[in-house]
């Protein structure tokens, strides 16, 4: 291996710690980690240009700490994926002991114990991580982050215990076959790693990007986007939808402030989700205004819902949150019809009936009935009121 791979890696890691940095920069927590071991890899292997400007044993200790380093930050960056904190002490004991290990191997001058130290100290760091992954491999990425692992792992495994035909007494290291395999390998395996670790990092950030894109976060159900999308293909199975309003909220906001107002949101966000049946799909439309489409669901069983839902946040509110006033909230039901164009047409129904319900003095749940038939008459009912 020339003289210019070994000035190549040092550059492609730190190029991976340039790059992780930047992923970190946009909120990628786990990224820091990564980039601080690349940097720390990348300065292990600089280690030689250095040793050729200052010739002294000392450089062989800091390429060790830097090497211990960079695998206790691998190890750190992949069980922050699959096992948070995972034996944190065990893993600076094993940095602790190969790093003291190798110090003692350059005082005595033994290259062989030096390398077997640190590859072995690198192999039981990276290799924590592939027990604790058991069970957290669903995504893809994952999976190819745990192979590029295990290739690393395995590498300093062979690497540390095929020093005696790798590095024969009497080779100077830089000419061994050791120092060739040890690069060449770390070029391959390191790239496979950074990639895949970019990947699961990246796809990271999207998937938190695209759920804050698709979730309300007062009340943790869906938003407008996230409900289009989360009906877009289901709303053709028929089913129904009810609109809802808290009556007369922003006279709560101004008696009990705007922090109250979000706690009573809250509320009924949480009355909706546990009262809903599970394949329903919750959503807050906008200030004090709820949408919830109940799949496969008839006009009966959504006005049971929505009674439920009703007369709960009207007997259980209040006393909740500590008001003496009651709070209330009105409701808007309608069926989907084969002949809705889309859901928004079902949804300005169910609108409109809820429009109704505040009308007829708030606290009840009306329906409005889709156009069965082009000449049919639509009808409205708010037999349901229980106040
Ligand atoms: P109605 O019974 O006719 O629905 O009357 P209302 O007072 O509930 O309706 P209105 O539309 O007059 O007032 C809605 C209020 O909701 C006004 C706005 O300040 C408040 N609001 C909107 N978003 C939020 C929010 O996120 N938190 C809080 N606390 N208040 C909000
Ligand atoms: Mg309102
Ligand atoms: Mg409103």
């Amino acid at each position: 291996m020339g003289e210019n791979f070994a000035f190549f890696l040092p550059i492609m890691m730190a190029s991976f710690g340039v790059a992780f940095l930047i992923v970190w920069g946009w909120g990628a927590r786990g990224a820091g980690w990564w980039s601080g071991a690349f940097f720390s890899v990348a300065g292990g292997f600089a280690v030689p240009v250095a040793f050729q400007a200052l010739p002294t044993h000392i450089w062989g200790i800091v390429a060790d700490l830097l090497f211990a380093t960079g695998f206790l930050l691998f190890s750190q960056a992949l069980l922050d994926r699959w096992r948070p904190g995972w034996l944190l002490r065990l893993r600076c004991a094993i940095w602790g002991g190969s790093v003291a290990l190798c110090a003692f191997a350059v005082l005595i001058d033994h290259v062989p114990l030096e390398l077997v130290s640190s590859d072995f100290g690198c192999f039981l760091l990276i290799s924590l991580p592939l027990v604790a992954a058991r069970g957290q491999l669903r995504r893809w990425s994952d999976r190819a982050l745990y192979a590029a692992a295990v290739l690393v792992s395995l590498d300093n495994l062979v690497r540390g215990s095929s020093v005696s035909f790798t590095l024969p007494s009497g080779v100077p290291f830089r000419d061994s076959d050791y120092a060739f395999l040890m690069q060449a390998l770390a070029c391959m395996f390191g790239l496979f790693l950074a990639l895949s670790a970019l990947a699961a990092c990246v796809l990271d950030l999207i998937a938190r990007y695209r759920h804050d894109a698709h979730v309300d976060p007062l009340s943790g159900l869906l938003n407008r986007r996230g409900f289009d999308e989360a009906v877009a293909r289901r709303h053709r199975r028929g089913g129904s939808l009810i609109a809802c309003d808290i009556d007369h909220f922003k006279r709560v906001n101004d008696e009990h402030g705007h922090g109250l107002g979000d706690r009573v949101i809250v509320a009924l966000g949480d009355m909706l989700r546990t009262l809903a049946p599970a394949d329903a799909v919750a959503a807050r439309f906008g200030g004090e205004e709820f949408i919830l489409f109940l799949p496969g669901t008839d006009a009966a069983g959504a006005a049971g819902i929505a009674e439920a839902v009703r007369t709960h946040f009207a007997e259980q509110a209040a006393a909740r949150l500590g008001l003496s006033r009651p709070l209330t909230a009105s409701f808007g039901l309608t069926t989907l019809h084969r002949a809705d164009p889309s859901i928004h047409d079902a949804i300005a129904r169910a609108d409109s009936a809820l429009y109704e319900a505040k009308e007829k003095g708030r606290n009840r749940v009306c329906v409005r009935r889709a156009l069965a038939m082009p000449h049919a008459v639509p009808a409205t009912d708010d037999r349901l009121r229980r106040a």
